[in-house]
C-alpha cells in the first residue's frame, strides 16, 4: 500500500462520512459531527487485554420529578378511574338495551295500534254507508208519511161525500114517505100501517107494490141516490185500502229502519270499543316514551359521568407525565462495554494522521469483541432502535434532562423503541455493522441537541 492510496481512501471516507452523517442527524437538533467511521484495527493493538469490571449500577444517576410511591399512587387511580369508565360503559351500555327493548315493545304496539285504527277506518267507512241507507229510510218514511196522510185526508173526504149521500138519499126517502102519506091520507088505514111499519125502504117498496107506478118517478130518484151511496162507499173503500198497502209499505219500511238502526248501533258499539282498544295503545305508548325519556336521562347522566372521568383520567394522565418527567439524577454513567475499557478511538478534534485534516470523532470507540455485550449507560427510555448505514445497528436512550446516549455498530440490539431501561440492562451485543472497520461500540452522549464529551459522565 502506498501512502498516496492511503490518503485517497481516507479523504473518500471522510466527505462519505461528513455527508451521510449530516443526513443521518439531520433529526436531531444542532447536530454536525461526524457520526463515526473506524478504522480501530490498524495499528491501535494495545490490545484489549484490560478486563477491569467497571464500578456501576449501584448508583442511581438518574430519576424523576416525581417519587414512586407517587407515580405508582397517580397509576393506581389512573387504573381506578379506567376501571369506573369501563363500569360506566357498561351501565350505559345497558341502558341503551334497555332502551332499545322498550324502543322495540313501542315499534310493536305502534303496529298493533295502526292495525287497528285501519280497522276503524273500514268501521267507519261501514258505519257511513249504514248511516246513508238509514237516511234514506227515513226519507221513504217521511215521504210514505206525508202519502198516508193524503190517503186519511181523502178518506176523510170519502167519508164524508158518503155521509152525504146517505143523508141526501134519507132525505128523499122521507120526502117520498111524506108523500106517500098525503096521497094516501084518507085511504085505508091498513095501508098507512104498512107505509109506518115498514122496516125498510126495500120493504116498504115491496109492500107497496101497487102503488109503483105513481112512485116510479120517486123509486128511481131513490135507486139513483142509493147508487151513489153505494159508488161513494166504493171510493171509500178504495181509498181504505189504498191507505192499507200505505200503511202496510210503513210497517216494512219501520222493519227495515230498525234494522239498520240495530246495525248502526252494534258498528257504533264496535267502533267505541275499538276506539278504547287505541286509547289504551295510546296510554301504553305514551307510558313507554317515559320510559324511554328516563333512559335517555340516565344515559345522559351517564355520559356526563363517563365524561367527567375522562377529564379525571387526563388530570391524572398530566400528573402523572409530570410526575415521572424523567431527570436525570446527575450520577454517574455505568460503563457500556463491561470488561472493554481500551479506547481505540477517543471523543475530539485530532488531526487524522494520514490525512492531514482535522476531524472531529464525536464519541469514544471501545474496543470489544463481536457478540460482547452492551449496556444502558443510565435509567431512561429507548427512543430509537434501528439501523443506518452509518451508524450501523444503533440505539439511543434518553435519559431525561436533555441528556440523550448513543450505541452504535451492534451486532444485534435487544430493545426496542419506547423501552423503559435501567442502568445496566443489556440492550444489544458489539458488531462491526455500518461504517465500521472491525468490532467496537462508539459511544456518544448528548447534551441539549449536541454531542458532548462522553468522559463527563463516565469519570
Ligand atoms: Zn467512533
Amino acid at each position: 500500500m502506498t501512502g498516496l492510496f492511503r490518503k485517497t481512501k481516507y479523504g473518500i471516507i471522510f466527505v462519505l462520512c461528513l455527508f451521510l452523517c449530516m443526513a443521518q442527524f439531520s433529526f436531531l437538533p444542532g447536530t454536525v459531527a461526524y457520526a463515526d467511521e473506524d478504522e480501530n484495527d490498524d495499528g491501535n493493538e494495545e490490545d484489549s487485554g484490560d478486563n477491569k469490571e467497571e464500578d456501576k449500577n449501584e448508583e442511581n444517576n438518574s430519576g424523576t420529578s416525581g417519587s414512586s410511591s407517587e407515580i405508582e399512587d397517580i397509576k393506581r387511580q389512573i387504573e381506578e378511574s379506567k376501571e369506573a369508565k369501563e363500569k360506566a360503559n357498561e351501565t350505559k351500555q345497558q341502558l341503551a338495551s334497555g332502551m332499545a327493548d322498550v324502543q322495540q315493545v313501542i315499534g310493536s304496539l305502534e303496529t298493533e295500534k295502526n292495525n287497528v285504527v285501519t280497522y276503524v277506518a273500514t268501521l267507519d267507512a261501514a258505519m257511513e254507508q249504514i248511516q246513508d241507507d238509514l237516511d234514506a229510510i227515513n226519507v221513504s218514511i217521511s215521504e210514505n208519511e206525508v202519502q198516508i196522510e193524503d190517503a186519511r185526508r181523502a178518506i176523510e173526504k170519502a167519508e164524508a161525500a158518503l155521509d152525504e149521500a146517505e143523508r141526501v138519499r134519507q132525505e128523499e126517502y122521507e120526502n117520498i114517505k111524506d108523500q106517500v102519506k098525503f096521497m094516501y091520507l084518507a085511504g085505508r088505514s091498513t095501508f098507512l100501517e104498512i107505509l109506518v111499519t115498514a122496516e125498510s125502504v126495500s120493504d116498504l117498496l115491496n109492500r107497496t107494490h101497487y102503488i109503483s107506478k105513481i112512485m116510479d118517478y120517486d123509486r128511481e130518484k131513490l135507486n139513483e141516490y142509493a147508487e151513489a151511496v153505494r159508488e161513494a162507499d166504493e171510493a171509500r173503500q178504495f181509498l181504505e185500502e189504498n191507505k192499507a198497502i200505505l200503511e202496510e209499505k210503513q210497517a216494512a219500511l219501520e222493519e227495515k229502519q230498525a234494522e239498520a238502526e240495530g246495525k248502526r248501533d252494534d258498528m257504533s258499539t264496535l267502533i267505541s270499543a275499538k276506539e278504547a282498544e287505541i286509547g289504551q295503545y295510546n296510554a301504553e305508548i305514551g307510558s313507554k316514551e317515559e320510559q324511554i325519556k328516563e333512559y335517555e336521562q340516565m344515559i345522559a347522566q351517564q355520559d356526563a359521568e363517563i365524561a367527567a372521568i375522562e377529564q379525571a383520567i387526563k388530570q391524572q394522565q398530566a400528573a402523572l407525565a409530570e410526575a415521572s418527567r424523567r431527570v436525570y439524577g446527575g450520577g454517574k454513567f455505568v460503563w457500556p462495554a463491561p470488561g472493554y475499557t481500551r479506547i481505540s478511538d477517543d471523543f475530539g478534534m485530532r488531526i487524522h494522521p494520514t490525512l492531514g485534516v482535522q476531524m472531529m470523532h464525536n464519541g469514544i470507540d471501545m474496543a470489544a469483541p463481536t457478540g460482547s455485550p452492551i449496556l444502558a449507560a443510565a435509567d431512561g427510555t429507548v427512543i430509537a432502535a434501528s439501523y443506518s448505514g452509518t451508524m450501523g445497528n444503533y440505539i439511543m436512550i434518553d435519559h431525561g434532562s436533555d441528556i440523550i446516549t448513543v450505541y452504535m455498530h451492534a451486532s444485534s440490539l435487544g430493545v426496542s423503541a419506547g423501552q423503559e431501561v435501567s442502568a445496566g440492562d443489556r440492550i444489544g451485543s458489539v458488531g462491526s455493522t455500518g461504517r465500521s472497520t472491525g468490532p467496537h461500540l462508539h459511544f456518544g452522549v448528548r447534551k441539549d441537541g449536541s454531542y458532548v464529551n462522553p468522559w463527563s459522565y463516565l469519570k
